[in-house]
């Protein structure tokens, strides 16, 4: 072996035991001798103040991969000007008592940076919203609107026709100008239906394909102007806000009003009627379009909150209510109008009828309390049918978002199938049937017995199949399960 390869031989076995020096392998990437930095994924670090570059600014680089921010090396220049240093005269520095100075030639020699030592930038985040299903712009046909609403609402299909229609001459009566003189009148809702029935989650759906922004208010919490609570303003605050403050967006959305029957005319009172009567009296101008002026980002209106003007002309308002009694209104109304004159029919014709709120006028609604007025800046008036059993199944397994499937996705992601029985699912909506909330029973029935399923099964990795069966529903037995392979 000539002196040369000897050389090379011993060379190389340094080089072994240097990397294997405590017997690991290199455990962080920052670690491994070859891997460098990559500048675009890590930020530079001031090296006085230690501060990343995202937050002391634009750094400089003095030399080998040594940073300092502007503001560091302004304070040394300035220190140095302070004691009177003549910063052409660097060798008498090194007396000056306190002050030490980076001597940047040692750092010359440092080994680059290691990558640990570095701050990974935070990833911009990408702001994707998903396009609109619908295209305000492009005005969908009321065919489509209802298509869209039909992927996520179960049954309610007069209710679905009527938002359809409302909205597209919602839409076309923003898009067109009223110079010929012909002004197309608000199609403002009133939406009647138990609770539970979908009302909200219809407006959501709407609003959410449509990417109008929405604001959602209780008129339990509304009173007058001055009394407490919110003052109905508030409301088209709340749509700003939805808006992310931006007045243009915030003037073609839709603000919904739940609970509209809490504000009926209060019957034989003598007191002043703050939150009922008061209330429909103080949304008449917004409903039908005013220039409001609303705090921004605040809902109440003070010296510190700067206020914006939100036209409520091209608002969409949808209220909504249950309305308990008003069937025996209608009732009444149709009971009358039949047992009079020559065709008189039975006087209880009429109930036994189901879904009778379909027949509603505004005639009832005024007699249940709600100012003529009111009543008149809201058109369209149409009724939301009771959930029945079968539509509660639907529910469960048939729109997009259905729980069921929410469930499924979950454990899919543990790789376990998780099937319900028909059966199950009946005993499901007849328990949410029973307690008489709609559909809202139906997540806390479900949530309940699928709280143990969601505990048990990722304890073990060879479940495959989880099948919820009827038994399982009504505590008389468990699921089955089954394994893998
Ligand atoms: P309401 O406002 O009429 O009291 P919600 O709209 O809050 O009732 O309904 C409660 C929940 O029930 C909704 O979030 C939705 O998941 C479900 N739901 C109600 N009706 C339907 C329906 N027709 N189709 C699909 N889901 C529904």
């Amino acid at each position: 072996m000539s002196d040369k390869d000897r050389f090379d031989d011993t060379d190389f076995r340094e080089v072994v035991l240097d990397s294997d020096k405590d017997g690991k392998e290199p455990e962080t990437e920052a670690a491994k001798p070859d891997d460098k930095p990559d500048d675009n994924e890590y930020e530079d670090i001031c090296y006085i103040c230690h501060r990343p570059e995202s937050k002391a600014g634009a750094m400089i680089k003095v030399s080998n991969n040594i940073c300092i921010c502007s503001a560091c090396m302004q304070k040394t220049f300035d220190s140095m000007n302070h004691i009177g240093f003549p910063l052409g005269d660097m060798s008498s520095f090194g007396n000056m008592p306190n002050i030490s100075m980076i001597n940047l030639s040692d750092l010359q020699n440092m080994d680059m940076l290691p990558k640990s030592q570095k701050l990974k930038k935070k990833k911009a985040k990408e702001e994707k919203k998903p396009a609109p299903k619908l295209d305000i712009k492009s005005i969908p046909a009321p065919h489509k609107i209802k298509a869209s609403l039909d992927e996520y609402v179960v049954g309610q299909e007069h209710a679905k026709k009527v938002m359809a229609v409302a909205v597209y001459n919602h839409y076309k009566r923003v898009a067109c100008d009223s110079k010929d003189g012909v002004e197309i009148e608000k199609s403002n809702m009133l939406m009647v239906g138990p609770t539970g029935s979908g009302k909200t989650y219809m407006v959501k759906t709407l609003a959410r394909l449509l990417d109008v922004p929405l604001a959602i208010a209780d008129a339990t919490s509304l009173t007058e102007a001055g009394y407490i609570g919110d003052d109905i303003e508030s409301v088209v605050s709340k749509l700003l806000a939805a808006a992310d403050n931006d007045v243009e967006r915030a003037e073609h959305g839709i603000i919904f009003i739940d609970e509209i029957d809490k504000i009926a005319k209060k019957r034989n009172t003598n007191q002043r009627d703050v939150s009922g009567e008061s209330v429909q009296q103080g949304m008449l101008k917004l409903l039908e379009g005013a220039e409001i002026e609303v705090p921004v980002g605040a809902n109440s209106k003070n010296a510190m909150v700067p206020l914006a003007t939100v036209n409520t002309r091209d608002i969409l308002f949808i209220c909504g209510g249950a309305f308990p009694d008003l069937e025996g209104i209608i009732k009444e109304r149709l009971n009358k109008k039949s047992s009079m004159g020559f065709h008189a029919d039975l006087k209880d014709k009429y109930d036994k009828e189901e879904n009778i709120m379909h027949r509603v006028e505004v005639e009832d609604i005024r007699k249940y309390g709600m100012i003529p007025e009111f009543l008149g800046r809201l058109p369209i008036v149409f009724a939301l049918d009771a959930l029945s059993e079968d539509m509660l199944v639907r529910i469960l397994t048939e729109p997009k978002n259905a729980i069921v499937r929410q469930y499924q996705k979950l454990l899919a992601m543990d790789e376990v199938k998780l099937v319900f029985e028909e059966e199950a699912l009946r005993s499901i909506a007849k328990r949410a049937k029973e307690k008489d909330v709609g559909a809202r029973a139906l997540r806390a029935i479900i949530e309940e017995f699928m709280l143990d399923i969601m505990y048990e099964i990722p304890k073990d990795d060879n479940i495959g199949v989880v099948t919820i069966t009827k038994d399982y529903i009504e505590k008389s037995g468990g699921p089955l399960i089954q394994m893998r392979g």
